[in-house]
């Protein structure tokens, strides 16, 4: 009679938004999860409001959205990613359906035919029909971020969903199989534990009132690394959509340069795909480079200016310019911006 009442309860929820944080992740993990969300929505909200005032050429030097804004992003982007982030600071109230893994949910992940081409690949099994929660759909896996090619994932590597984001999108199949809206996000398990130490992993909330840390490299944004920053990551990817065939529209890009493999994503990798054919303004790290760096552009009261992505942890004002030829300063050539006080290059 408890798990009946558990179905008709959990049925009775699907419509709200933030839709699940599956059972297996745990009590601490759901509530780190939990933590993390509204941090991420915070980040958004903040994010959102100070660009709906922001004419990108018109700004001041003075103004630190300037600082974040120009080096990575076209004034042409700019409500493109104002709705995006109002999607995220909405995302509770506005009909998503977005459900939380951890590593010990990756069971959903099946090796089964592809009906469509009659090859064997991964596919999520747990999207619904809309109309009729309890009729399950499964939907090829397609997005997940690429440690490695799409087709180099085989059955014989088990650990390929453990260590990985990965976030995959429901959509309507047909009249019969409506899982638009829905989202499915799994987290890795020492990006919820948020122990790394090479990385500041506090909430942004927290580095925002209590300062920088003084450690290596937590003057650095790619360094300030909450669980809140993946969960916004992922979001991006979410409130993207897909395009008319069903792809994702925020996507990962691999930098083929990079060993071991991953995506585009540092500050300076984000200045270089300015404006590359899938732009920053499609990439989900450079996103969320753009709003942390929005959200941190106040610290303790003070203006932070990320114009290179690192500041000075007293003066928070940028440091470190890139030497002449550097990866940096060809990435500035392709895309031109202000620095406040220095005009580099
Ligand atoms: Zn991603």
């Amino acid at each position: 009679m408890k798990a009946i009442n558990f179905a008709v309860l959990f049925v009775g929820s699907a419509s709200a938004i933030i839709e699940s944080i599956d059972p297996s992740c745990g009590f601490i993990d759901a509530f780190l999860i939990n933590s993390a969300i509204t941090d991420a929505i915070t980040v958004a909200t903040d994010a959102g409001t100070q660009l709906s005032t922001f004419t990108p050429f018109a700004a001041s030097l003075d103004d630190p959205r300037v600082a974040i804004y120009d080096p990575l992003f076209n004034p042409g982007d700019l409500q493109t990613i104002i709705g995006y982030l109002n999607s995220i600071k909405n995302i509770k109230t506005t009909g998503y359906k977005v459900r939380f893994y951890c590593q010990g949910s990756s069971g959903r992940i099946e090796w089964t035919t592809d009906p469509d081409t009659n090859q064997p690949a991964w596919f999520d099994t747990d999207f619904y029909h809309n109309a009729q929660p309890d009729q399950k759909r499964s939907i090829r896996v397609g997005s997940i971020p690429n440690a490695k090619p799409l087709g180099s994932w085989t059955k014989n590597d088990p650990t390929m969903f453990l260590g990985l984001m990965e976030c995959n999108l429901g959509w309507t199949v047909n009249d019969n199989f409506d899982s638009s809206n829905q989202a499915h996000i799994q987290l890795a398990q020492k990006t919820i534990d948020g122990t790394r130490l090479q990385t500041d992993n506090r909430d942004f909330a927290d580095v925002r009132s209590g300062g920088l840390l003084t450690g290596t490299n937590f003057n650095v944004l790619d360094y300030i690394r909450p669980l809140s920053r993946t969960i916004l990551h992922e979001l991006f990817h979410v409130v993207g959509g897909l395009d008319a065939n069903n792809k994702p529209i925020v996507i990962d890009v691999p930098n083929p340069n990079a060993s071991p493999p991953r995506n585009y994503g540092t500050f300076n990798e984000c200045m270089s795909q300015k404006n590359a054919p899938v732009s920053t303004v499609r990439q989900a790290e450079c996103l969320t480079m753009l709003a942390a760096g929005l959200y941190l552009d106040q610290i303790q009261g003070k203006p932070a200016f990320w114009s290179v992505g690192v500041v000075d942890t007293t003066t928070l004002q940028p440091v470190s310019l890139p030497a002449a030829g550097s990866a940096a300063v060809q990435a500035r050539a392709m895309a031109p911006f202000r620095v406040r006080g220095s005009y580099w290059g």
